[in-house]
């Protein structure tokens, strides 16, 4: 489906960039232009720029950037038209009539998979209260679980009945087709008969609701023993794992001190149901970066509450890690007596666990306990190598204040002096930094010729064309004169005198929005390029911004070289006629007698 041109214009300048973005970062003001921290990249110190007069925004760091199409498509992991339709909706512009209606369209859209996920989850709702299908559900949520009727409904618990049939016959009378319901993740297909069958079969059903309030996914917990014990949507139009959190959509509203990250879904709704409504847990999966981003977003601090068994611990320390990374205050909570939150909560009740939470220790206790445990310090041997893990420990910090509070603690617990730990500590510091340092200049020797680059394969075999053309197209992206000179032939300039693939596209579809009736819109480049590949087309004009010297005289020694450069890739492909004329024709030139045109 192609919306309108001037459809897309009218989503762009009627959405107040500020306030969309605003609504995913925090964004502070600096001069003309707002800075935040990257929702696309871990940082500390924001490089995340929105400027709103030019309706854009850009990271200096990883280079994301483009209009509020782009930021949606990528917050919200969406095609450009679905995230033109995402704007049009939170503005109220109802979309054109000339629109294709769903069943028209390629593949299933997210709004699609959205809609049939809520009929799913009603589904599921009317079975888990009907006694003829729920009532072993019921028995578990209410019986085993100790949840009220409330806090079943709170969640919108439902049930998947025990046959293969019963979700996919009731779809199918909603009018969706098999090929929707597989792609949904609703329905699997037989191998055998190719016919669809309900995915979730006797399962208590957990639904995935986003800030937003869409039902994006669902888990499925087994009633019987079958395997495995916990189903979970798989990745759909609509929905990636590592972009949810399970809860989130009540976190949110009281999560601003902090947020309690637990491994399941039960322990969640235990912990909402005793009146600990900031806790959420990842879909079966170990916390990635971008969910700590997501807390980033919304929380300074996470309590960690896993499992207290060994492989809950480890996989707490990677969380630790992880949050870390993007500057949160992360804590570790030690539950004794008791598994998990649940059970916790279950045997002690809530004001112990409240108490426990106040308790919980700071990152750096937990890894010292944890570090310490292993060791025993009566022995000389254990304690030079519990010194040198600890001391690797400390270095890792980038705070001098931090280092120096934990270089003391250190000393103190181990018997030994100051000196020999913030000695010790600041050679691993310095060891580091060196390795850093020869890795870094590595990777910028890398990124000089260009290897590895994904959008511009080209630019590493014609490193020097590919230079030219960024400087061309940074200048056409900033000056409408110049792109006018192109447009109307006083400036000569064609897709043939690009040679590297990506730059000659942009050059295309810049010139194609030049010419058209509606003039060039920069947003409009979401129509052909990814994400990324527009990010790479506003790092060009960004980059080119930042120079002081930008004149007329730049723009024509830009097109001089390129010029030059596509003479010499003739010349090669040429042969020794093409080059003495060549000879010729430069010689001359340096007389000033001919026009290299
Ligand atoms: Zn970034």
């Amino acid at each position: 489906m192609r919306l309108p041109e001037n459809f897309i214009q009218e989503v762009v300048e009627r959405t107040d960039i500020e306030e969309l973005i605003g609504r995913y970062v925090t964004l502070k003001r600096a001069g003309a232009n707002l800075k935040g921290l990257c929702p696309f990249h871990s940082e500390k110190t924001p490089s995340f720029t929105v400027t709103p007069a030019k309706r854009m925004f850009y990271c200096f760091g990883c280079h994301a950037g483009g209009s509020a199409i782009t930021f949606v498509q990528k917050a919200e992991n969406l095609e450009f038209t679905d995230a033109v339709e995402f704007l049009a909706n939170r503005i109220g512009l109802p979309l054109p009539k000339t629109a294709a209606l769903p069943s028209e369209r390629e593949g299933v859209s997210r709004k699609r998979v959205l809609e049939m996920n809520l009929e799913a989850a009603k589904f599921f709702r009317s079975c888990l209260f009907d006694p003829r299908y729920g009532a072993e559900g019921m028995d578990y949520l209410k019986g085993k679980r100790g949840l009220s009727e409330a806090t079943i409904k709170h969640f919108g618990l439902g049930f998947a009945p025990n046959g293969f049939g019963m979700l996919t016959d009731h779809m199918h009378r909603l009018g969706y087709t098999d090929e929707e319901l597989q792609t949904a993740f609703l329905c699997g297909k037989s191998q055998k008969t190719g016919r669809s069958y309900d995915y979730f079969r006797n399962r208590i059903i957990f639904p995935i609701i986003d800030p937003l309030g869409n039902v994006v996914a669902f888990g499925g917990r087994v009633m019987d023993d079958s395997k495995p014990k916990y189903l979970n949507t798989s990745d759909t139009p609509a929905f990636r794992k590592s972009n949810h959190l399970f809860a989130l959509n009540f976190a949110k509203n009281c999560s601003s001190e902090q947020m309690i990250l637990c491994e399941g879904y039960m322990d969640v709704i235990a912990l909402h149901a005793a009146g600990f409504e900031y806790a959420v847990a990842t879909l079966g999966t170990a916390i990635t970066p971008s969910h700590a981003r997501i807390f980033s977003k919304y929380t300074k601090k996470v309590i960690i509450s896993y499992d207290s068994d060994q492989a809950g611990q480890n996989a707490a320390n990677k969380a630790m890690q992880i949050l870390g990374e993007v500057g949160m205050e992360v804590r570790v909570l030690k539950l004794s007596g008791a598994k998990d939150p649940d059970e916790y909560i279950q045997k002690f009740g809530s004001d112990r666990f409240r108490h426990v939470l106040e308790q919980s220790r700071t990152g750096f206790e937990h890894k010292l306990e944890a570090i310490l445990s292993k060791y025993d310090l009566e022995l000389g041997s254990d304690k030079i190598r519990a010194s040198s893990e600890l001391c690797e420990m400390i270095a890792g910090y980038n705070s001098p204040v931090e280092r120096a509070v934990y270089q003391a603690h250190v000393a103190k617990r181990l018997g030994l002096g100051e000196d020999v730990i913030k000695n010790s500590v600041e050679r691993i510091r310095q060891k580091r930094m060196a390795e850093y340092r020869s890795r870094e200049s590595r990777e910028a020797q890398a990124s000089i010729k260009n290897f590895g680059d994904r959008i511009n394969p080209d630019s590493a075999r014609d490193p020097k064309a590919a230079a030219a053309e960024e400087c061309v197209l940074g200048l056409l992206l900033i000056y409408g004169e110049y792109r006018k000179a192109v447009a109307d032939g006083t400036v000569s300039l064609s897709a043939d005198d690009f040679v590297t693939s990506f730059h000659r596209s942009v050059f295309e579809k810049m010139m194609e929005m030049e010419q058209s009736e509606l003039g060039f819109r920069f947003e409009l480049f979401g129509e052909r390029f990814s994400p990324d590949e527009v990010g790479r087309i506003q790092k060009m004009e960004v980059t080119r911004q930042a120079l002081t010297q930008n004149g007329p005289q730049v723009f024509r020694s830009a097109l001089d070289a390129l010029h030059a450069v596509r003479e010499e890739k003739e010349v090669e492909k040429g042969g020794i006629d093409a080059h003495l004329e060549y000879m010729r024709k430069k010689k001359q030139l340096h007389k000033g007698k001919v026009d290299p045109k």
